[in-house]
C-alpha cells in the first residue's frame, strides 16, 4: 500500500530573458515542510546543458547567486569546455554557512565543490577540461565559470596536475595542454579582484585526507594517490611539506629499479610504473594472466595487451589464483615505496587514495604484510598505519577549497 507523501508541493516555473540561442529555464519548488526553496537552472545552447540546484532561506529572498552567476557568465563560445557543465550541480547550499569554493583540474574534466564552514559539500558542478589549441586561456574561463555558478564569496583553491611553484605557477603539467611556466594563480586572481590559492592536486587530496578525512590528528601522513600514475601528498609536523619549489611530493617518480620499464619521465623503474594502475596491468601481462595454455586470452578482449587492472581485480575477488598472485606482487611493489618513504621521512601515517582505493578489500592485508616484511628496524618502531582515503574522486577539490584557510605557518602564501 502507497503511502501518502507528508510534504505538500508547491512548484513554480518562470521563463526568464535569454542570450540569443539559449534557454535559461528557472524553476522553483518548495517543501513546505522544510521551508526551504530550491531553485533550478538550465541553460541549453545547441543542446548541452547546465544545471544549477540551490536552496534559499526562508524569506524566499533575492535570487540565488547562482542565478545570477548564470547571467554573468559569458560562456564564451570559442571554449568548449566553458560552454557548460556536463555533470550538473547538486547539493543544498545552506545560506547561512561560508562558502569556500575548490576546483579540482583533472585530465578530463574540472571538478568543483563548495564546502560550509563545518566540513560539508553543498554543491558540486563540474566542466569538461578544455584541451588543444587556446586551452589555457579557456581553462581560465572554466575557473572562473565554476567559481560563480558555486557561489564564489572571495574563497577559492585550484589543484593542478604537475609542478606548482609557491607563487602559484605551473612549470609543467603532462595532462593539460601547452603548459609552460603558465601562471594560472596570478591570472585568476586578476579574473575575480582578490587572492587564489594554487595548489598540486594530490597535494590537496592529502591536505582534504588531514583535515576532513582519514587523517584528522595526525601530523606526520603521507597521502599516495595510485591511479593511472602516482601522486602525492605529505603534512610533517603539522605543515603540508612543500620543498623549497613547491614540487614536494613527486614520490611515483622514486626509481626502485634502475634496468626496468621507461617511465613518461624519461628515466626507468620508476615507482609508478610497478605501483600504479598501469603497473597492475603490465605485472599482470607479464605473469600471463588472462591467457589459457594455448596462448589465447581469456580476459580483457581479443590480446592479452588488452588486460588491465580492473580485471585482474574482478578475478581476484572471485578468488582466481593466478589473479591473487599478481595482486600479491603489485602490493609488494606498494610496499617497497611505502618502506622507502618511511625511512626518508618516519610518518605515523600512510593514507592510500586515487582510483585503486576501490579494491581497498583485496590489498590492504598483502600491503600491510610486505610492508612489516620490507621495513628497516621494525623491531624499534611501530608500524606505520595504513589505511584507505575516505574521500574519492572529490578528494582534490574538497582539499583545494581548503587551501586559503591554512594559517601561514602551514602554507606560505602564493601572493598574487
Ligand atoms: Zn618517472
Amino acid at each position: 500500500m502507497c503511502a501518502r507523501s507528508q510534504y505538500a508541493l508547491h512548484l513554480e516555473v518562470r521563463l526568464l530573458e535569454c542570450p540569443p540561442g539559449t534557454r535559461l529555464e528557472h524553476v522553483e519548488w518548495r517543501y513546505p515542510a522544510l521551508d526551504r526553496w530550491f531553485v533550478r537552472l538550465r541553460r541549453d545552447p545547441g543542446g548541452s546543458h547546465s544545471r544549477a540546484l540551490q536552496s534559499r532561506d526562508r524569506s524566499g529572498g533575492p535570487t540565488s547567486r547562482v542565478h545570477q552567476a548564470a547571467r554573468r557568465s559569458s560562456h564564451p563560445q570559442d571554449c568548449p569546455g566553458a560552454q557548460g557543465p556536463s555533470g550538473g550541480v547538486n547539493g543544498v547550499v545552506d545560506g547561512t554557512s561560508a562558502r569556500r569554493i575548490g576546483i579540482d583540474v583533472g585530465g578530463t574534466n574540472a571538478l568543483g565543490v563548495a564546502i560550509s564552514s563545518d566540513g560539508r559539500i553543498v554543491a558540486e558542478d563540474r566542466r569538461p577540461t578544455p584541451r588543444g589549441d587556446d586551452s589555457l586561456r579557456c581553462l581560465l574561463d572554466v575557473l572562473v565559470e565554476l567559481s560563480e555558478s558555486l557561489g564564489y564569496e572571495g574563497s577559492l583553491g585550484v589543484g593542478v596536475p604537475g609542478l606548482v611553484t609557491r607563487k602559484g605557477v605551473l612549470r609543467a603539467a603532462p595532462h593539460l595542454d601547452g603548459v609552460a611556466d603558465f601562471e594560472v594563480g596570478r591570472l585568476i586572481a586578476e579574473r575575480l579582484g582578490s587572492h587564489v590559492e594554487i595548489e598540486n592536486d594530490a597535494t590537496c587530496a592529502a591536505i582534504a585526507e588531514w583535515k576532513l578525512g582519514a587523517a584528522v590528528g595526525v601530523d606526520d601522513m603521507i597521502l599516495i594517490t595510485l591511479g593511472t600514475g602516482i601522486g602525492g601528498g605529505m603534512v610533517a609536523n603539522g605543515s603540508v611539506l612543500r620543498g623549497s619549489n613547491g614540487f614536494a611530493g613527486e614520490f611515483g617518480h622514486m626509481v626502485v629499479d634502475p634496468n626496468g620499464p621507461r617511465c613518461p619521465c624519461g628515466r626507468q623503474g620508476c615507482w609508478e610504473r610497478y605501483a600504479s594502475g598501469s603497473g597492475l596491468a603490465m605485472l599482470a601481462r607479464n605473469a600471463g594472466f588472462g591467457v589459457d595454455n594455448d596462448g589465447e586470452a581469456r580476459i580483457g578482449g581479443a590480446d592479452q595487451n588488452s588486460v588491465q587492472g580492473e580485471h585482474v581485480q574482478s578475478a581476484a575477488r572471485q578468488g582466481d589464483s593466478a589473479a591473487l598472485v599478481v595482486i600479491d606482487e603489485f602490493c609488494r611493489w606498494v610496499a617497497l615505496g611505502l618502506s622507502n618513504l618511511t625511512n626518508a621521512f618516519d610518518p605515523e601515517m600512510f593514507v592510500l587514495g586515487g582510483g585503486l582505493a576501490d579494491g581497498a578489500d583485496l590489498y590492504l592485508e598483502p600491503i600491510t604484510r610486505w610492508f612489516r616484511e620490507l621495513l628497516y628496524q621494525p623491531h624499534l618502531r611501530p608500524l606505520p598505519r595504513v589505511e584507505f582515503a575516505k574521500w574519492g574522486p572529490q578528494a582534490g577539490a574538497v582539499g583545494a577549497a581548503l587551501l586559503p584557510s591554512l594559517s601561514l605557518t602551514e602554507r606560505p602564501s602564493t601572493g598574487i
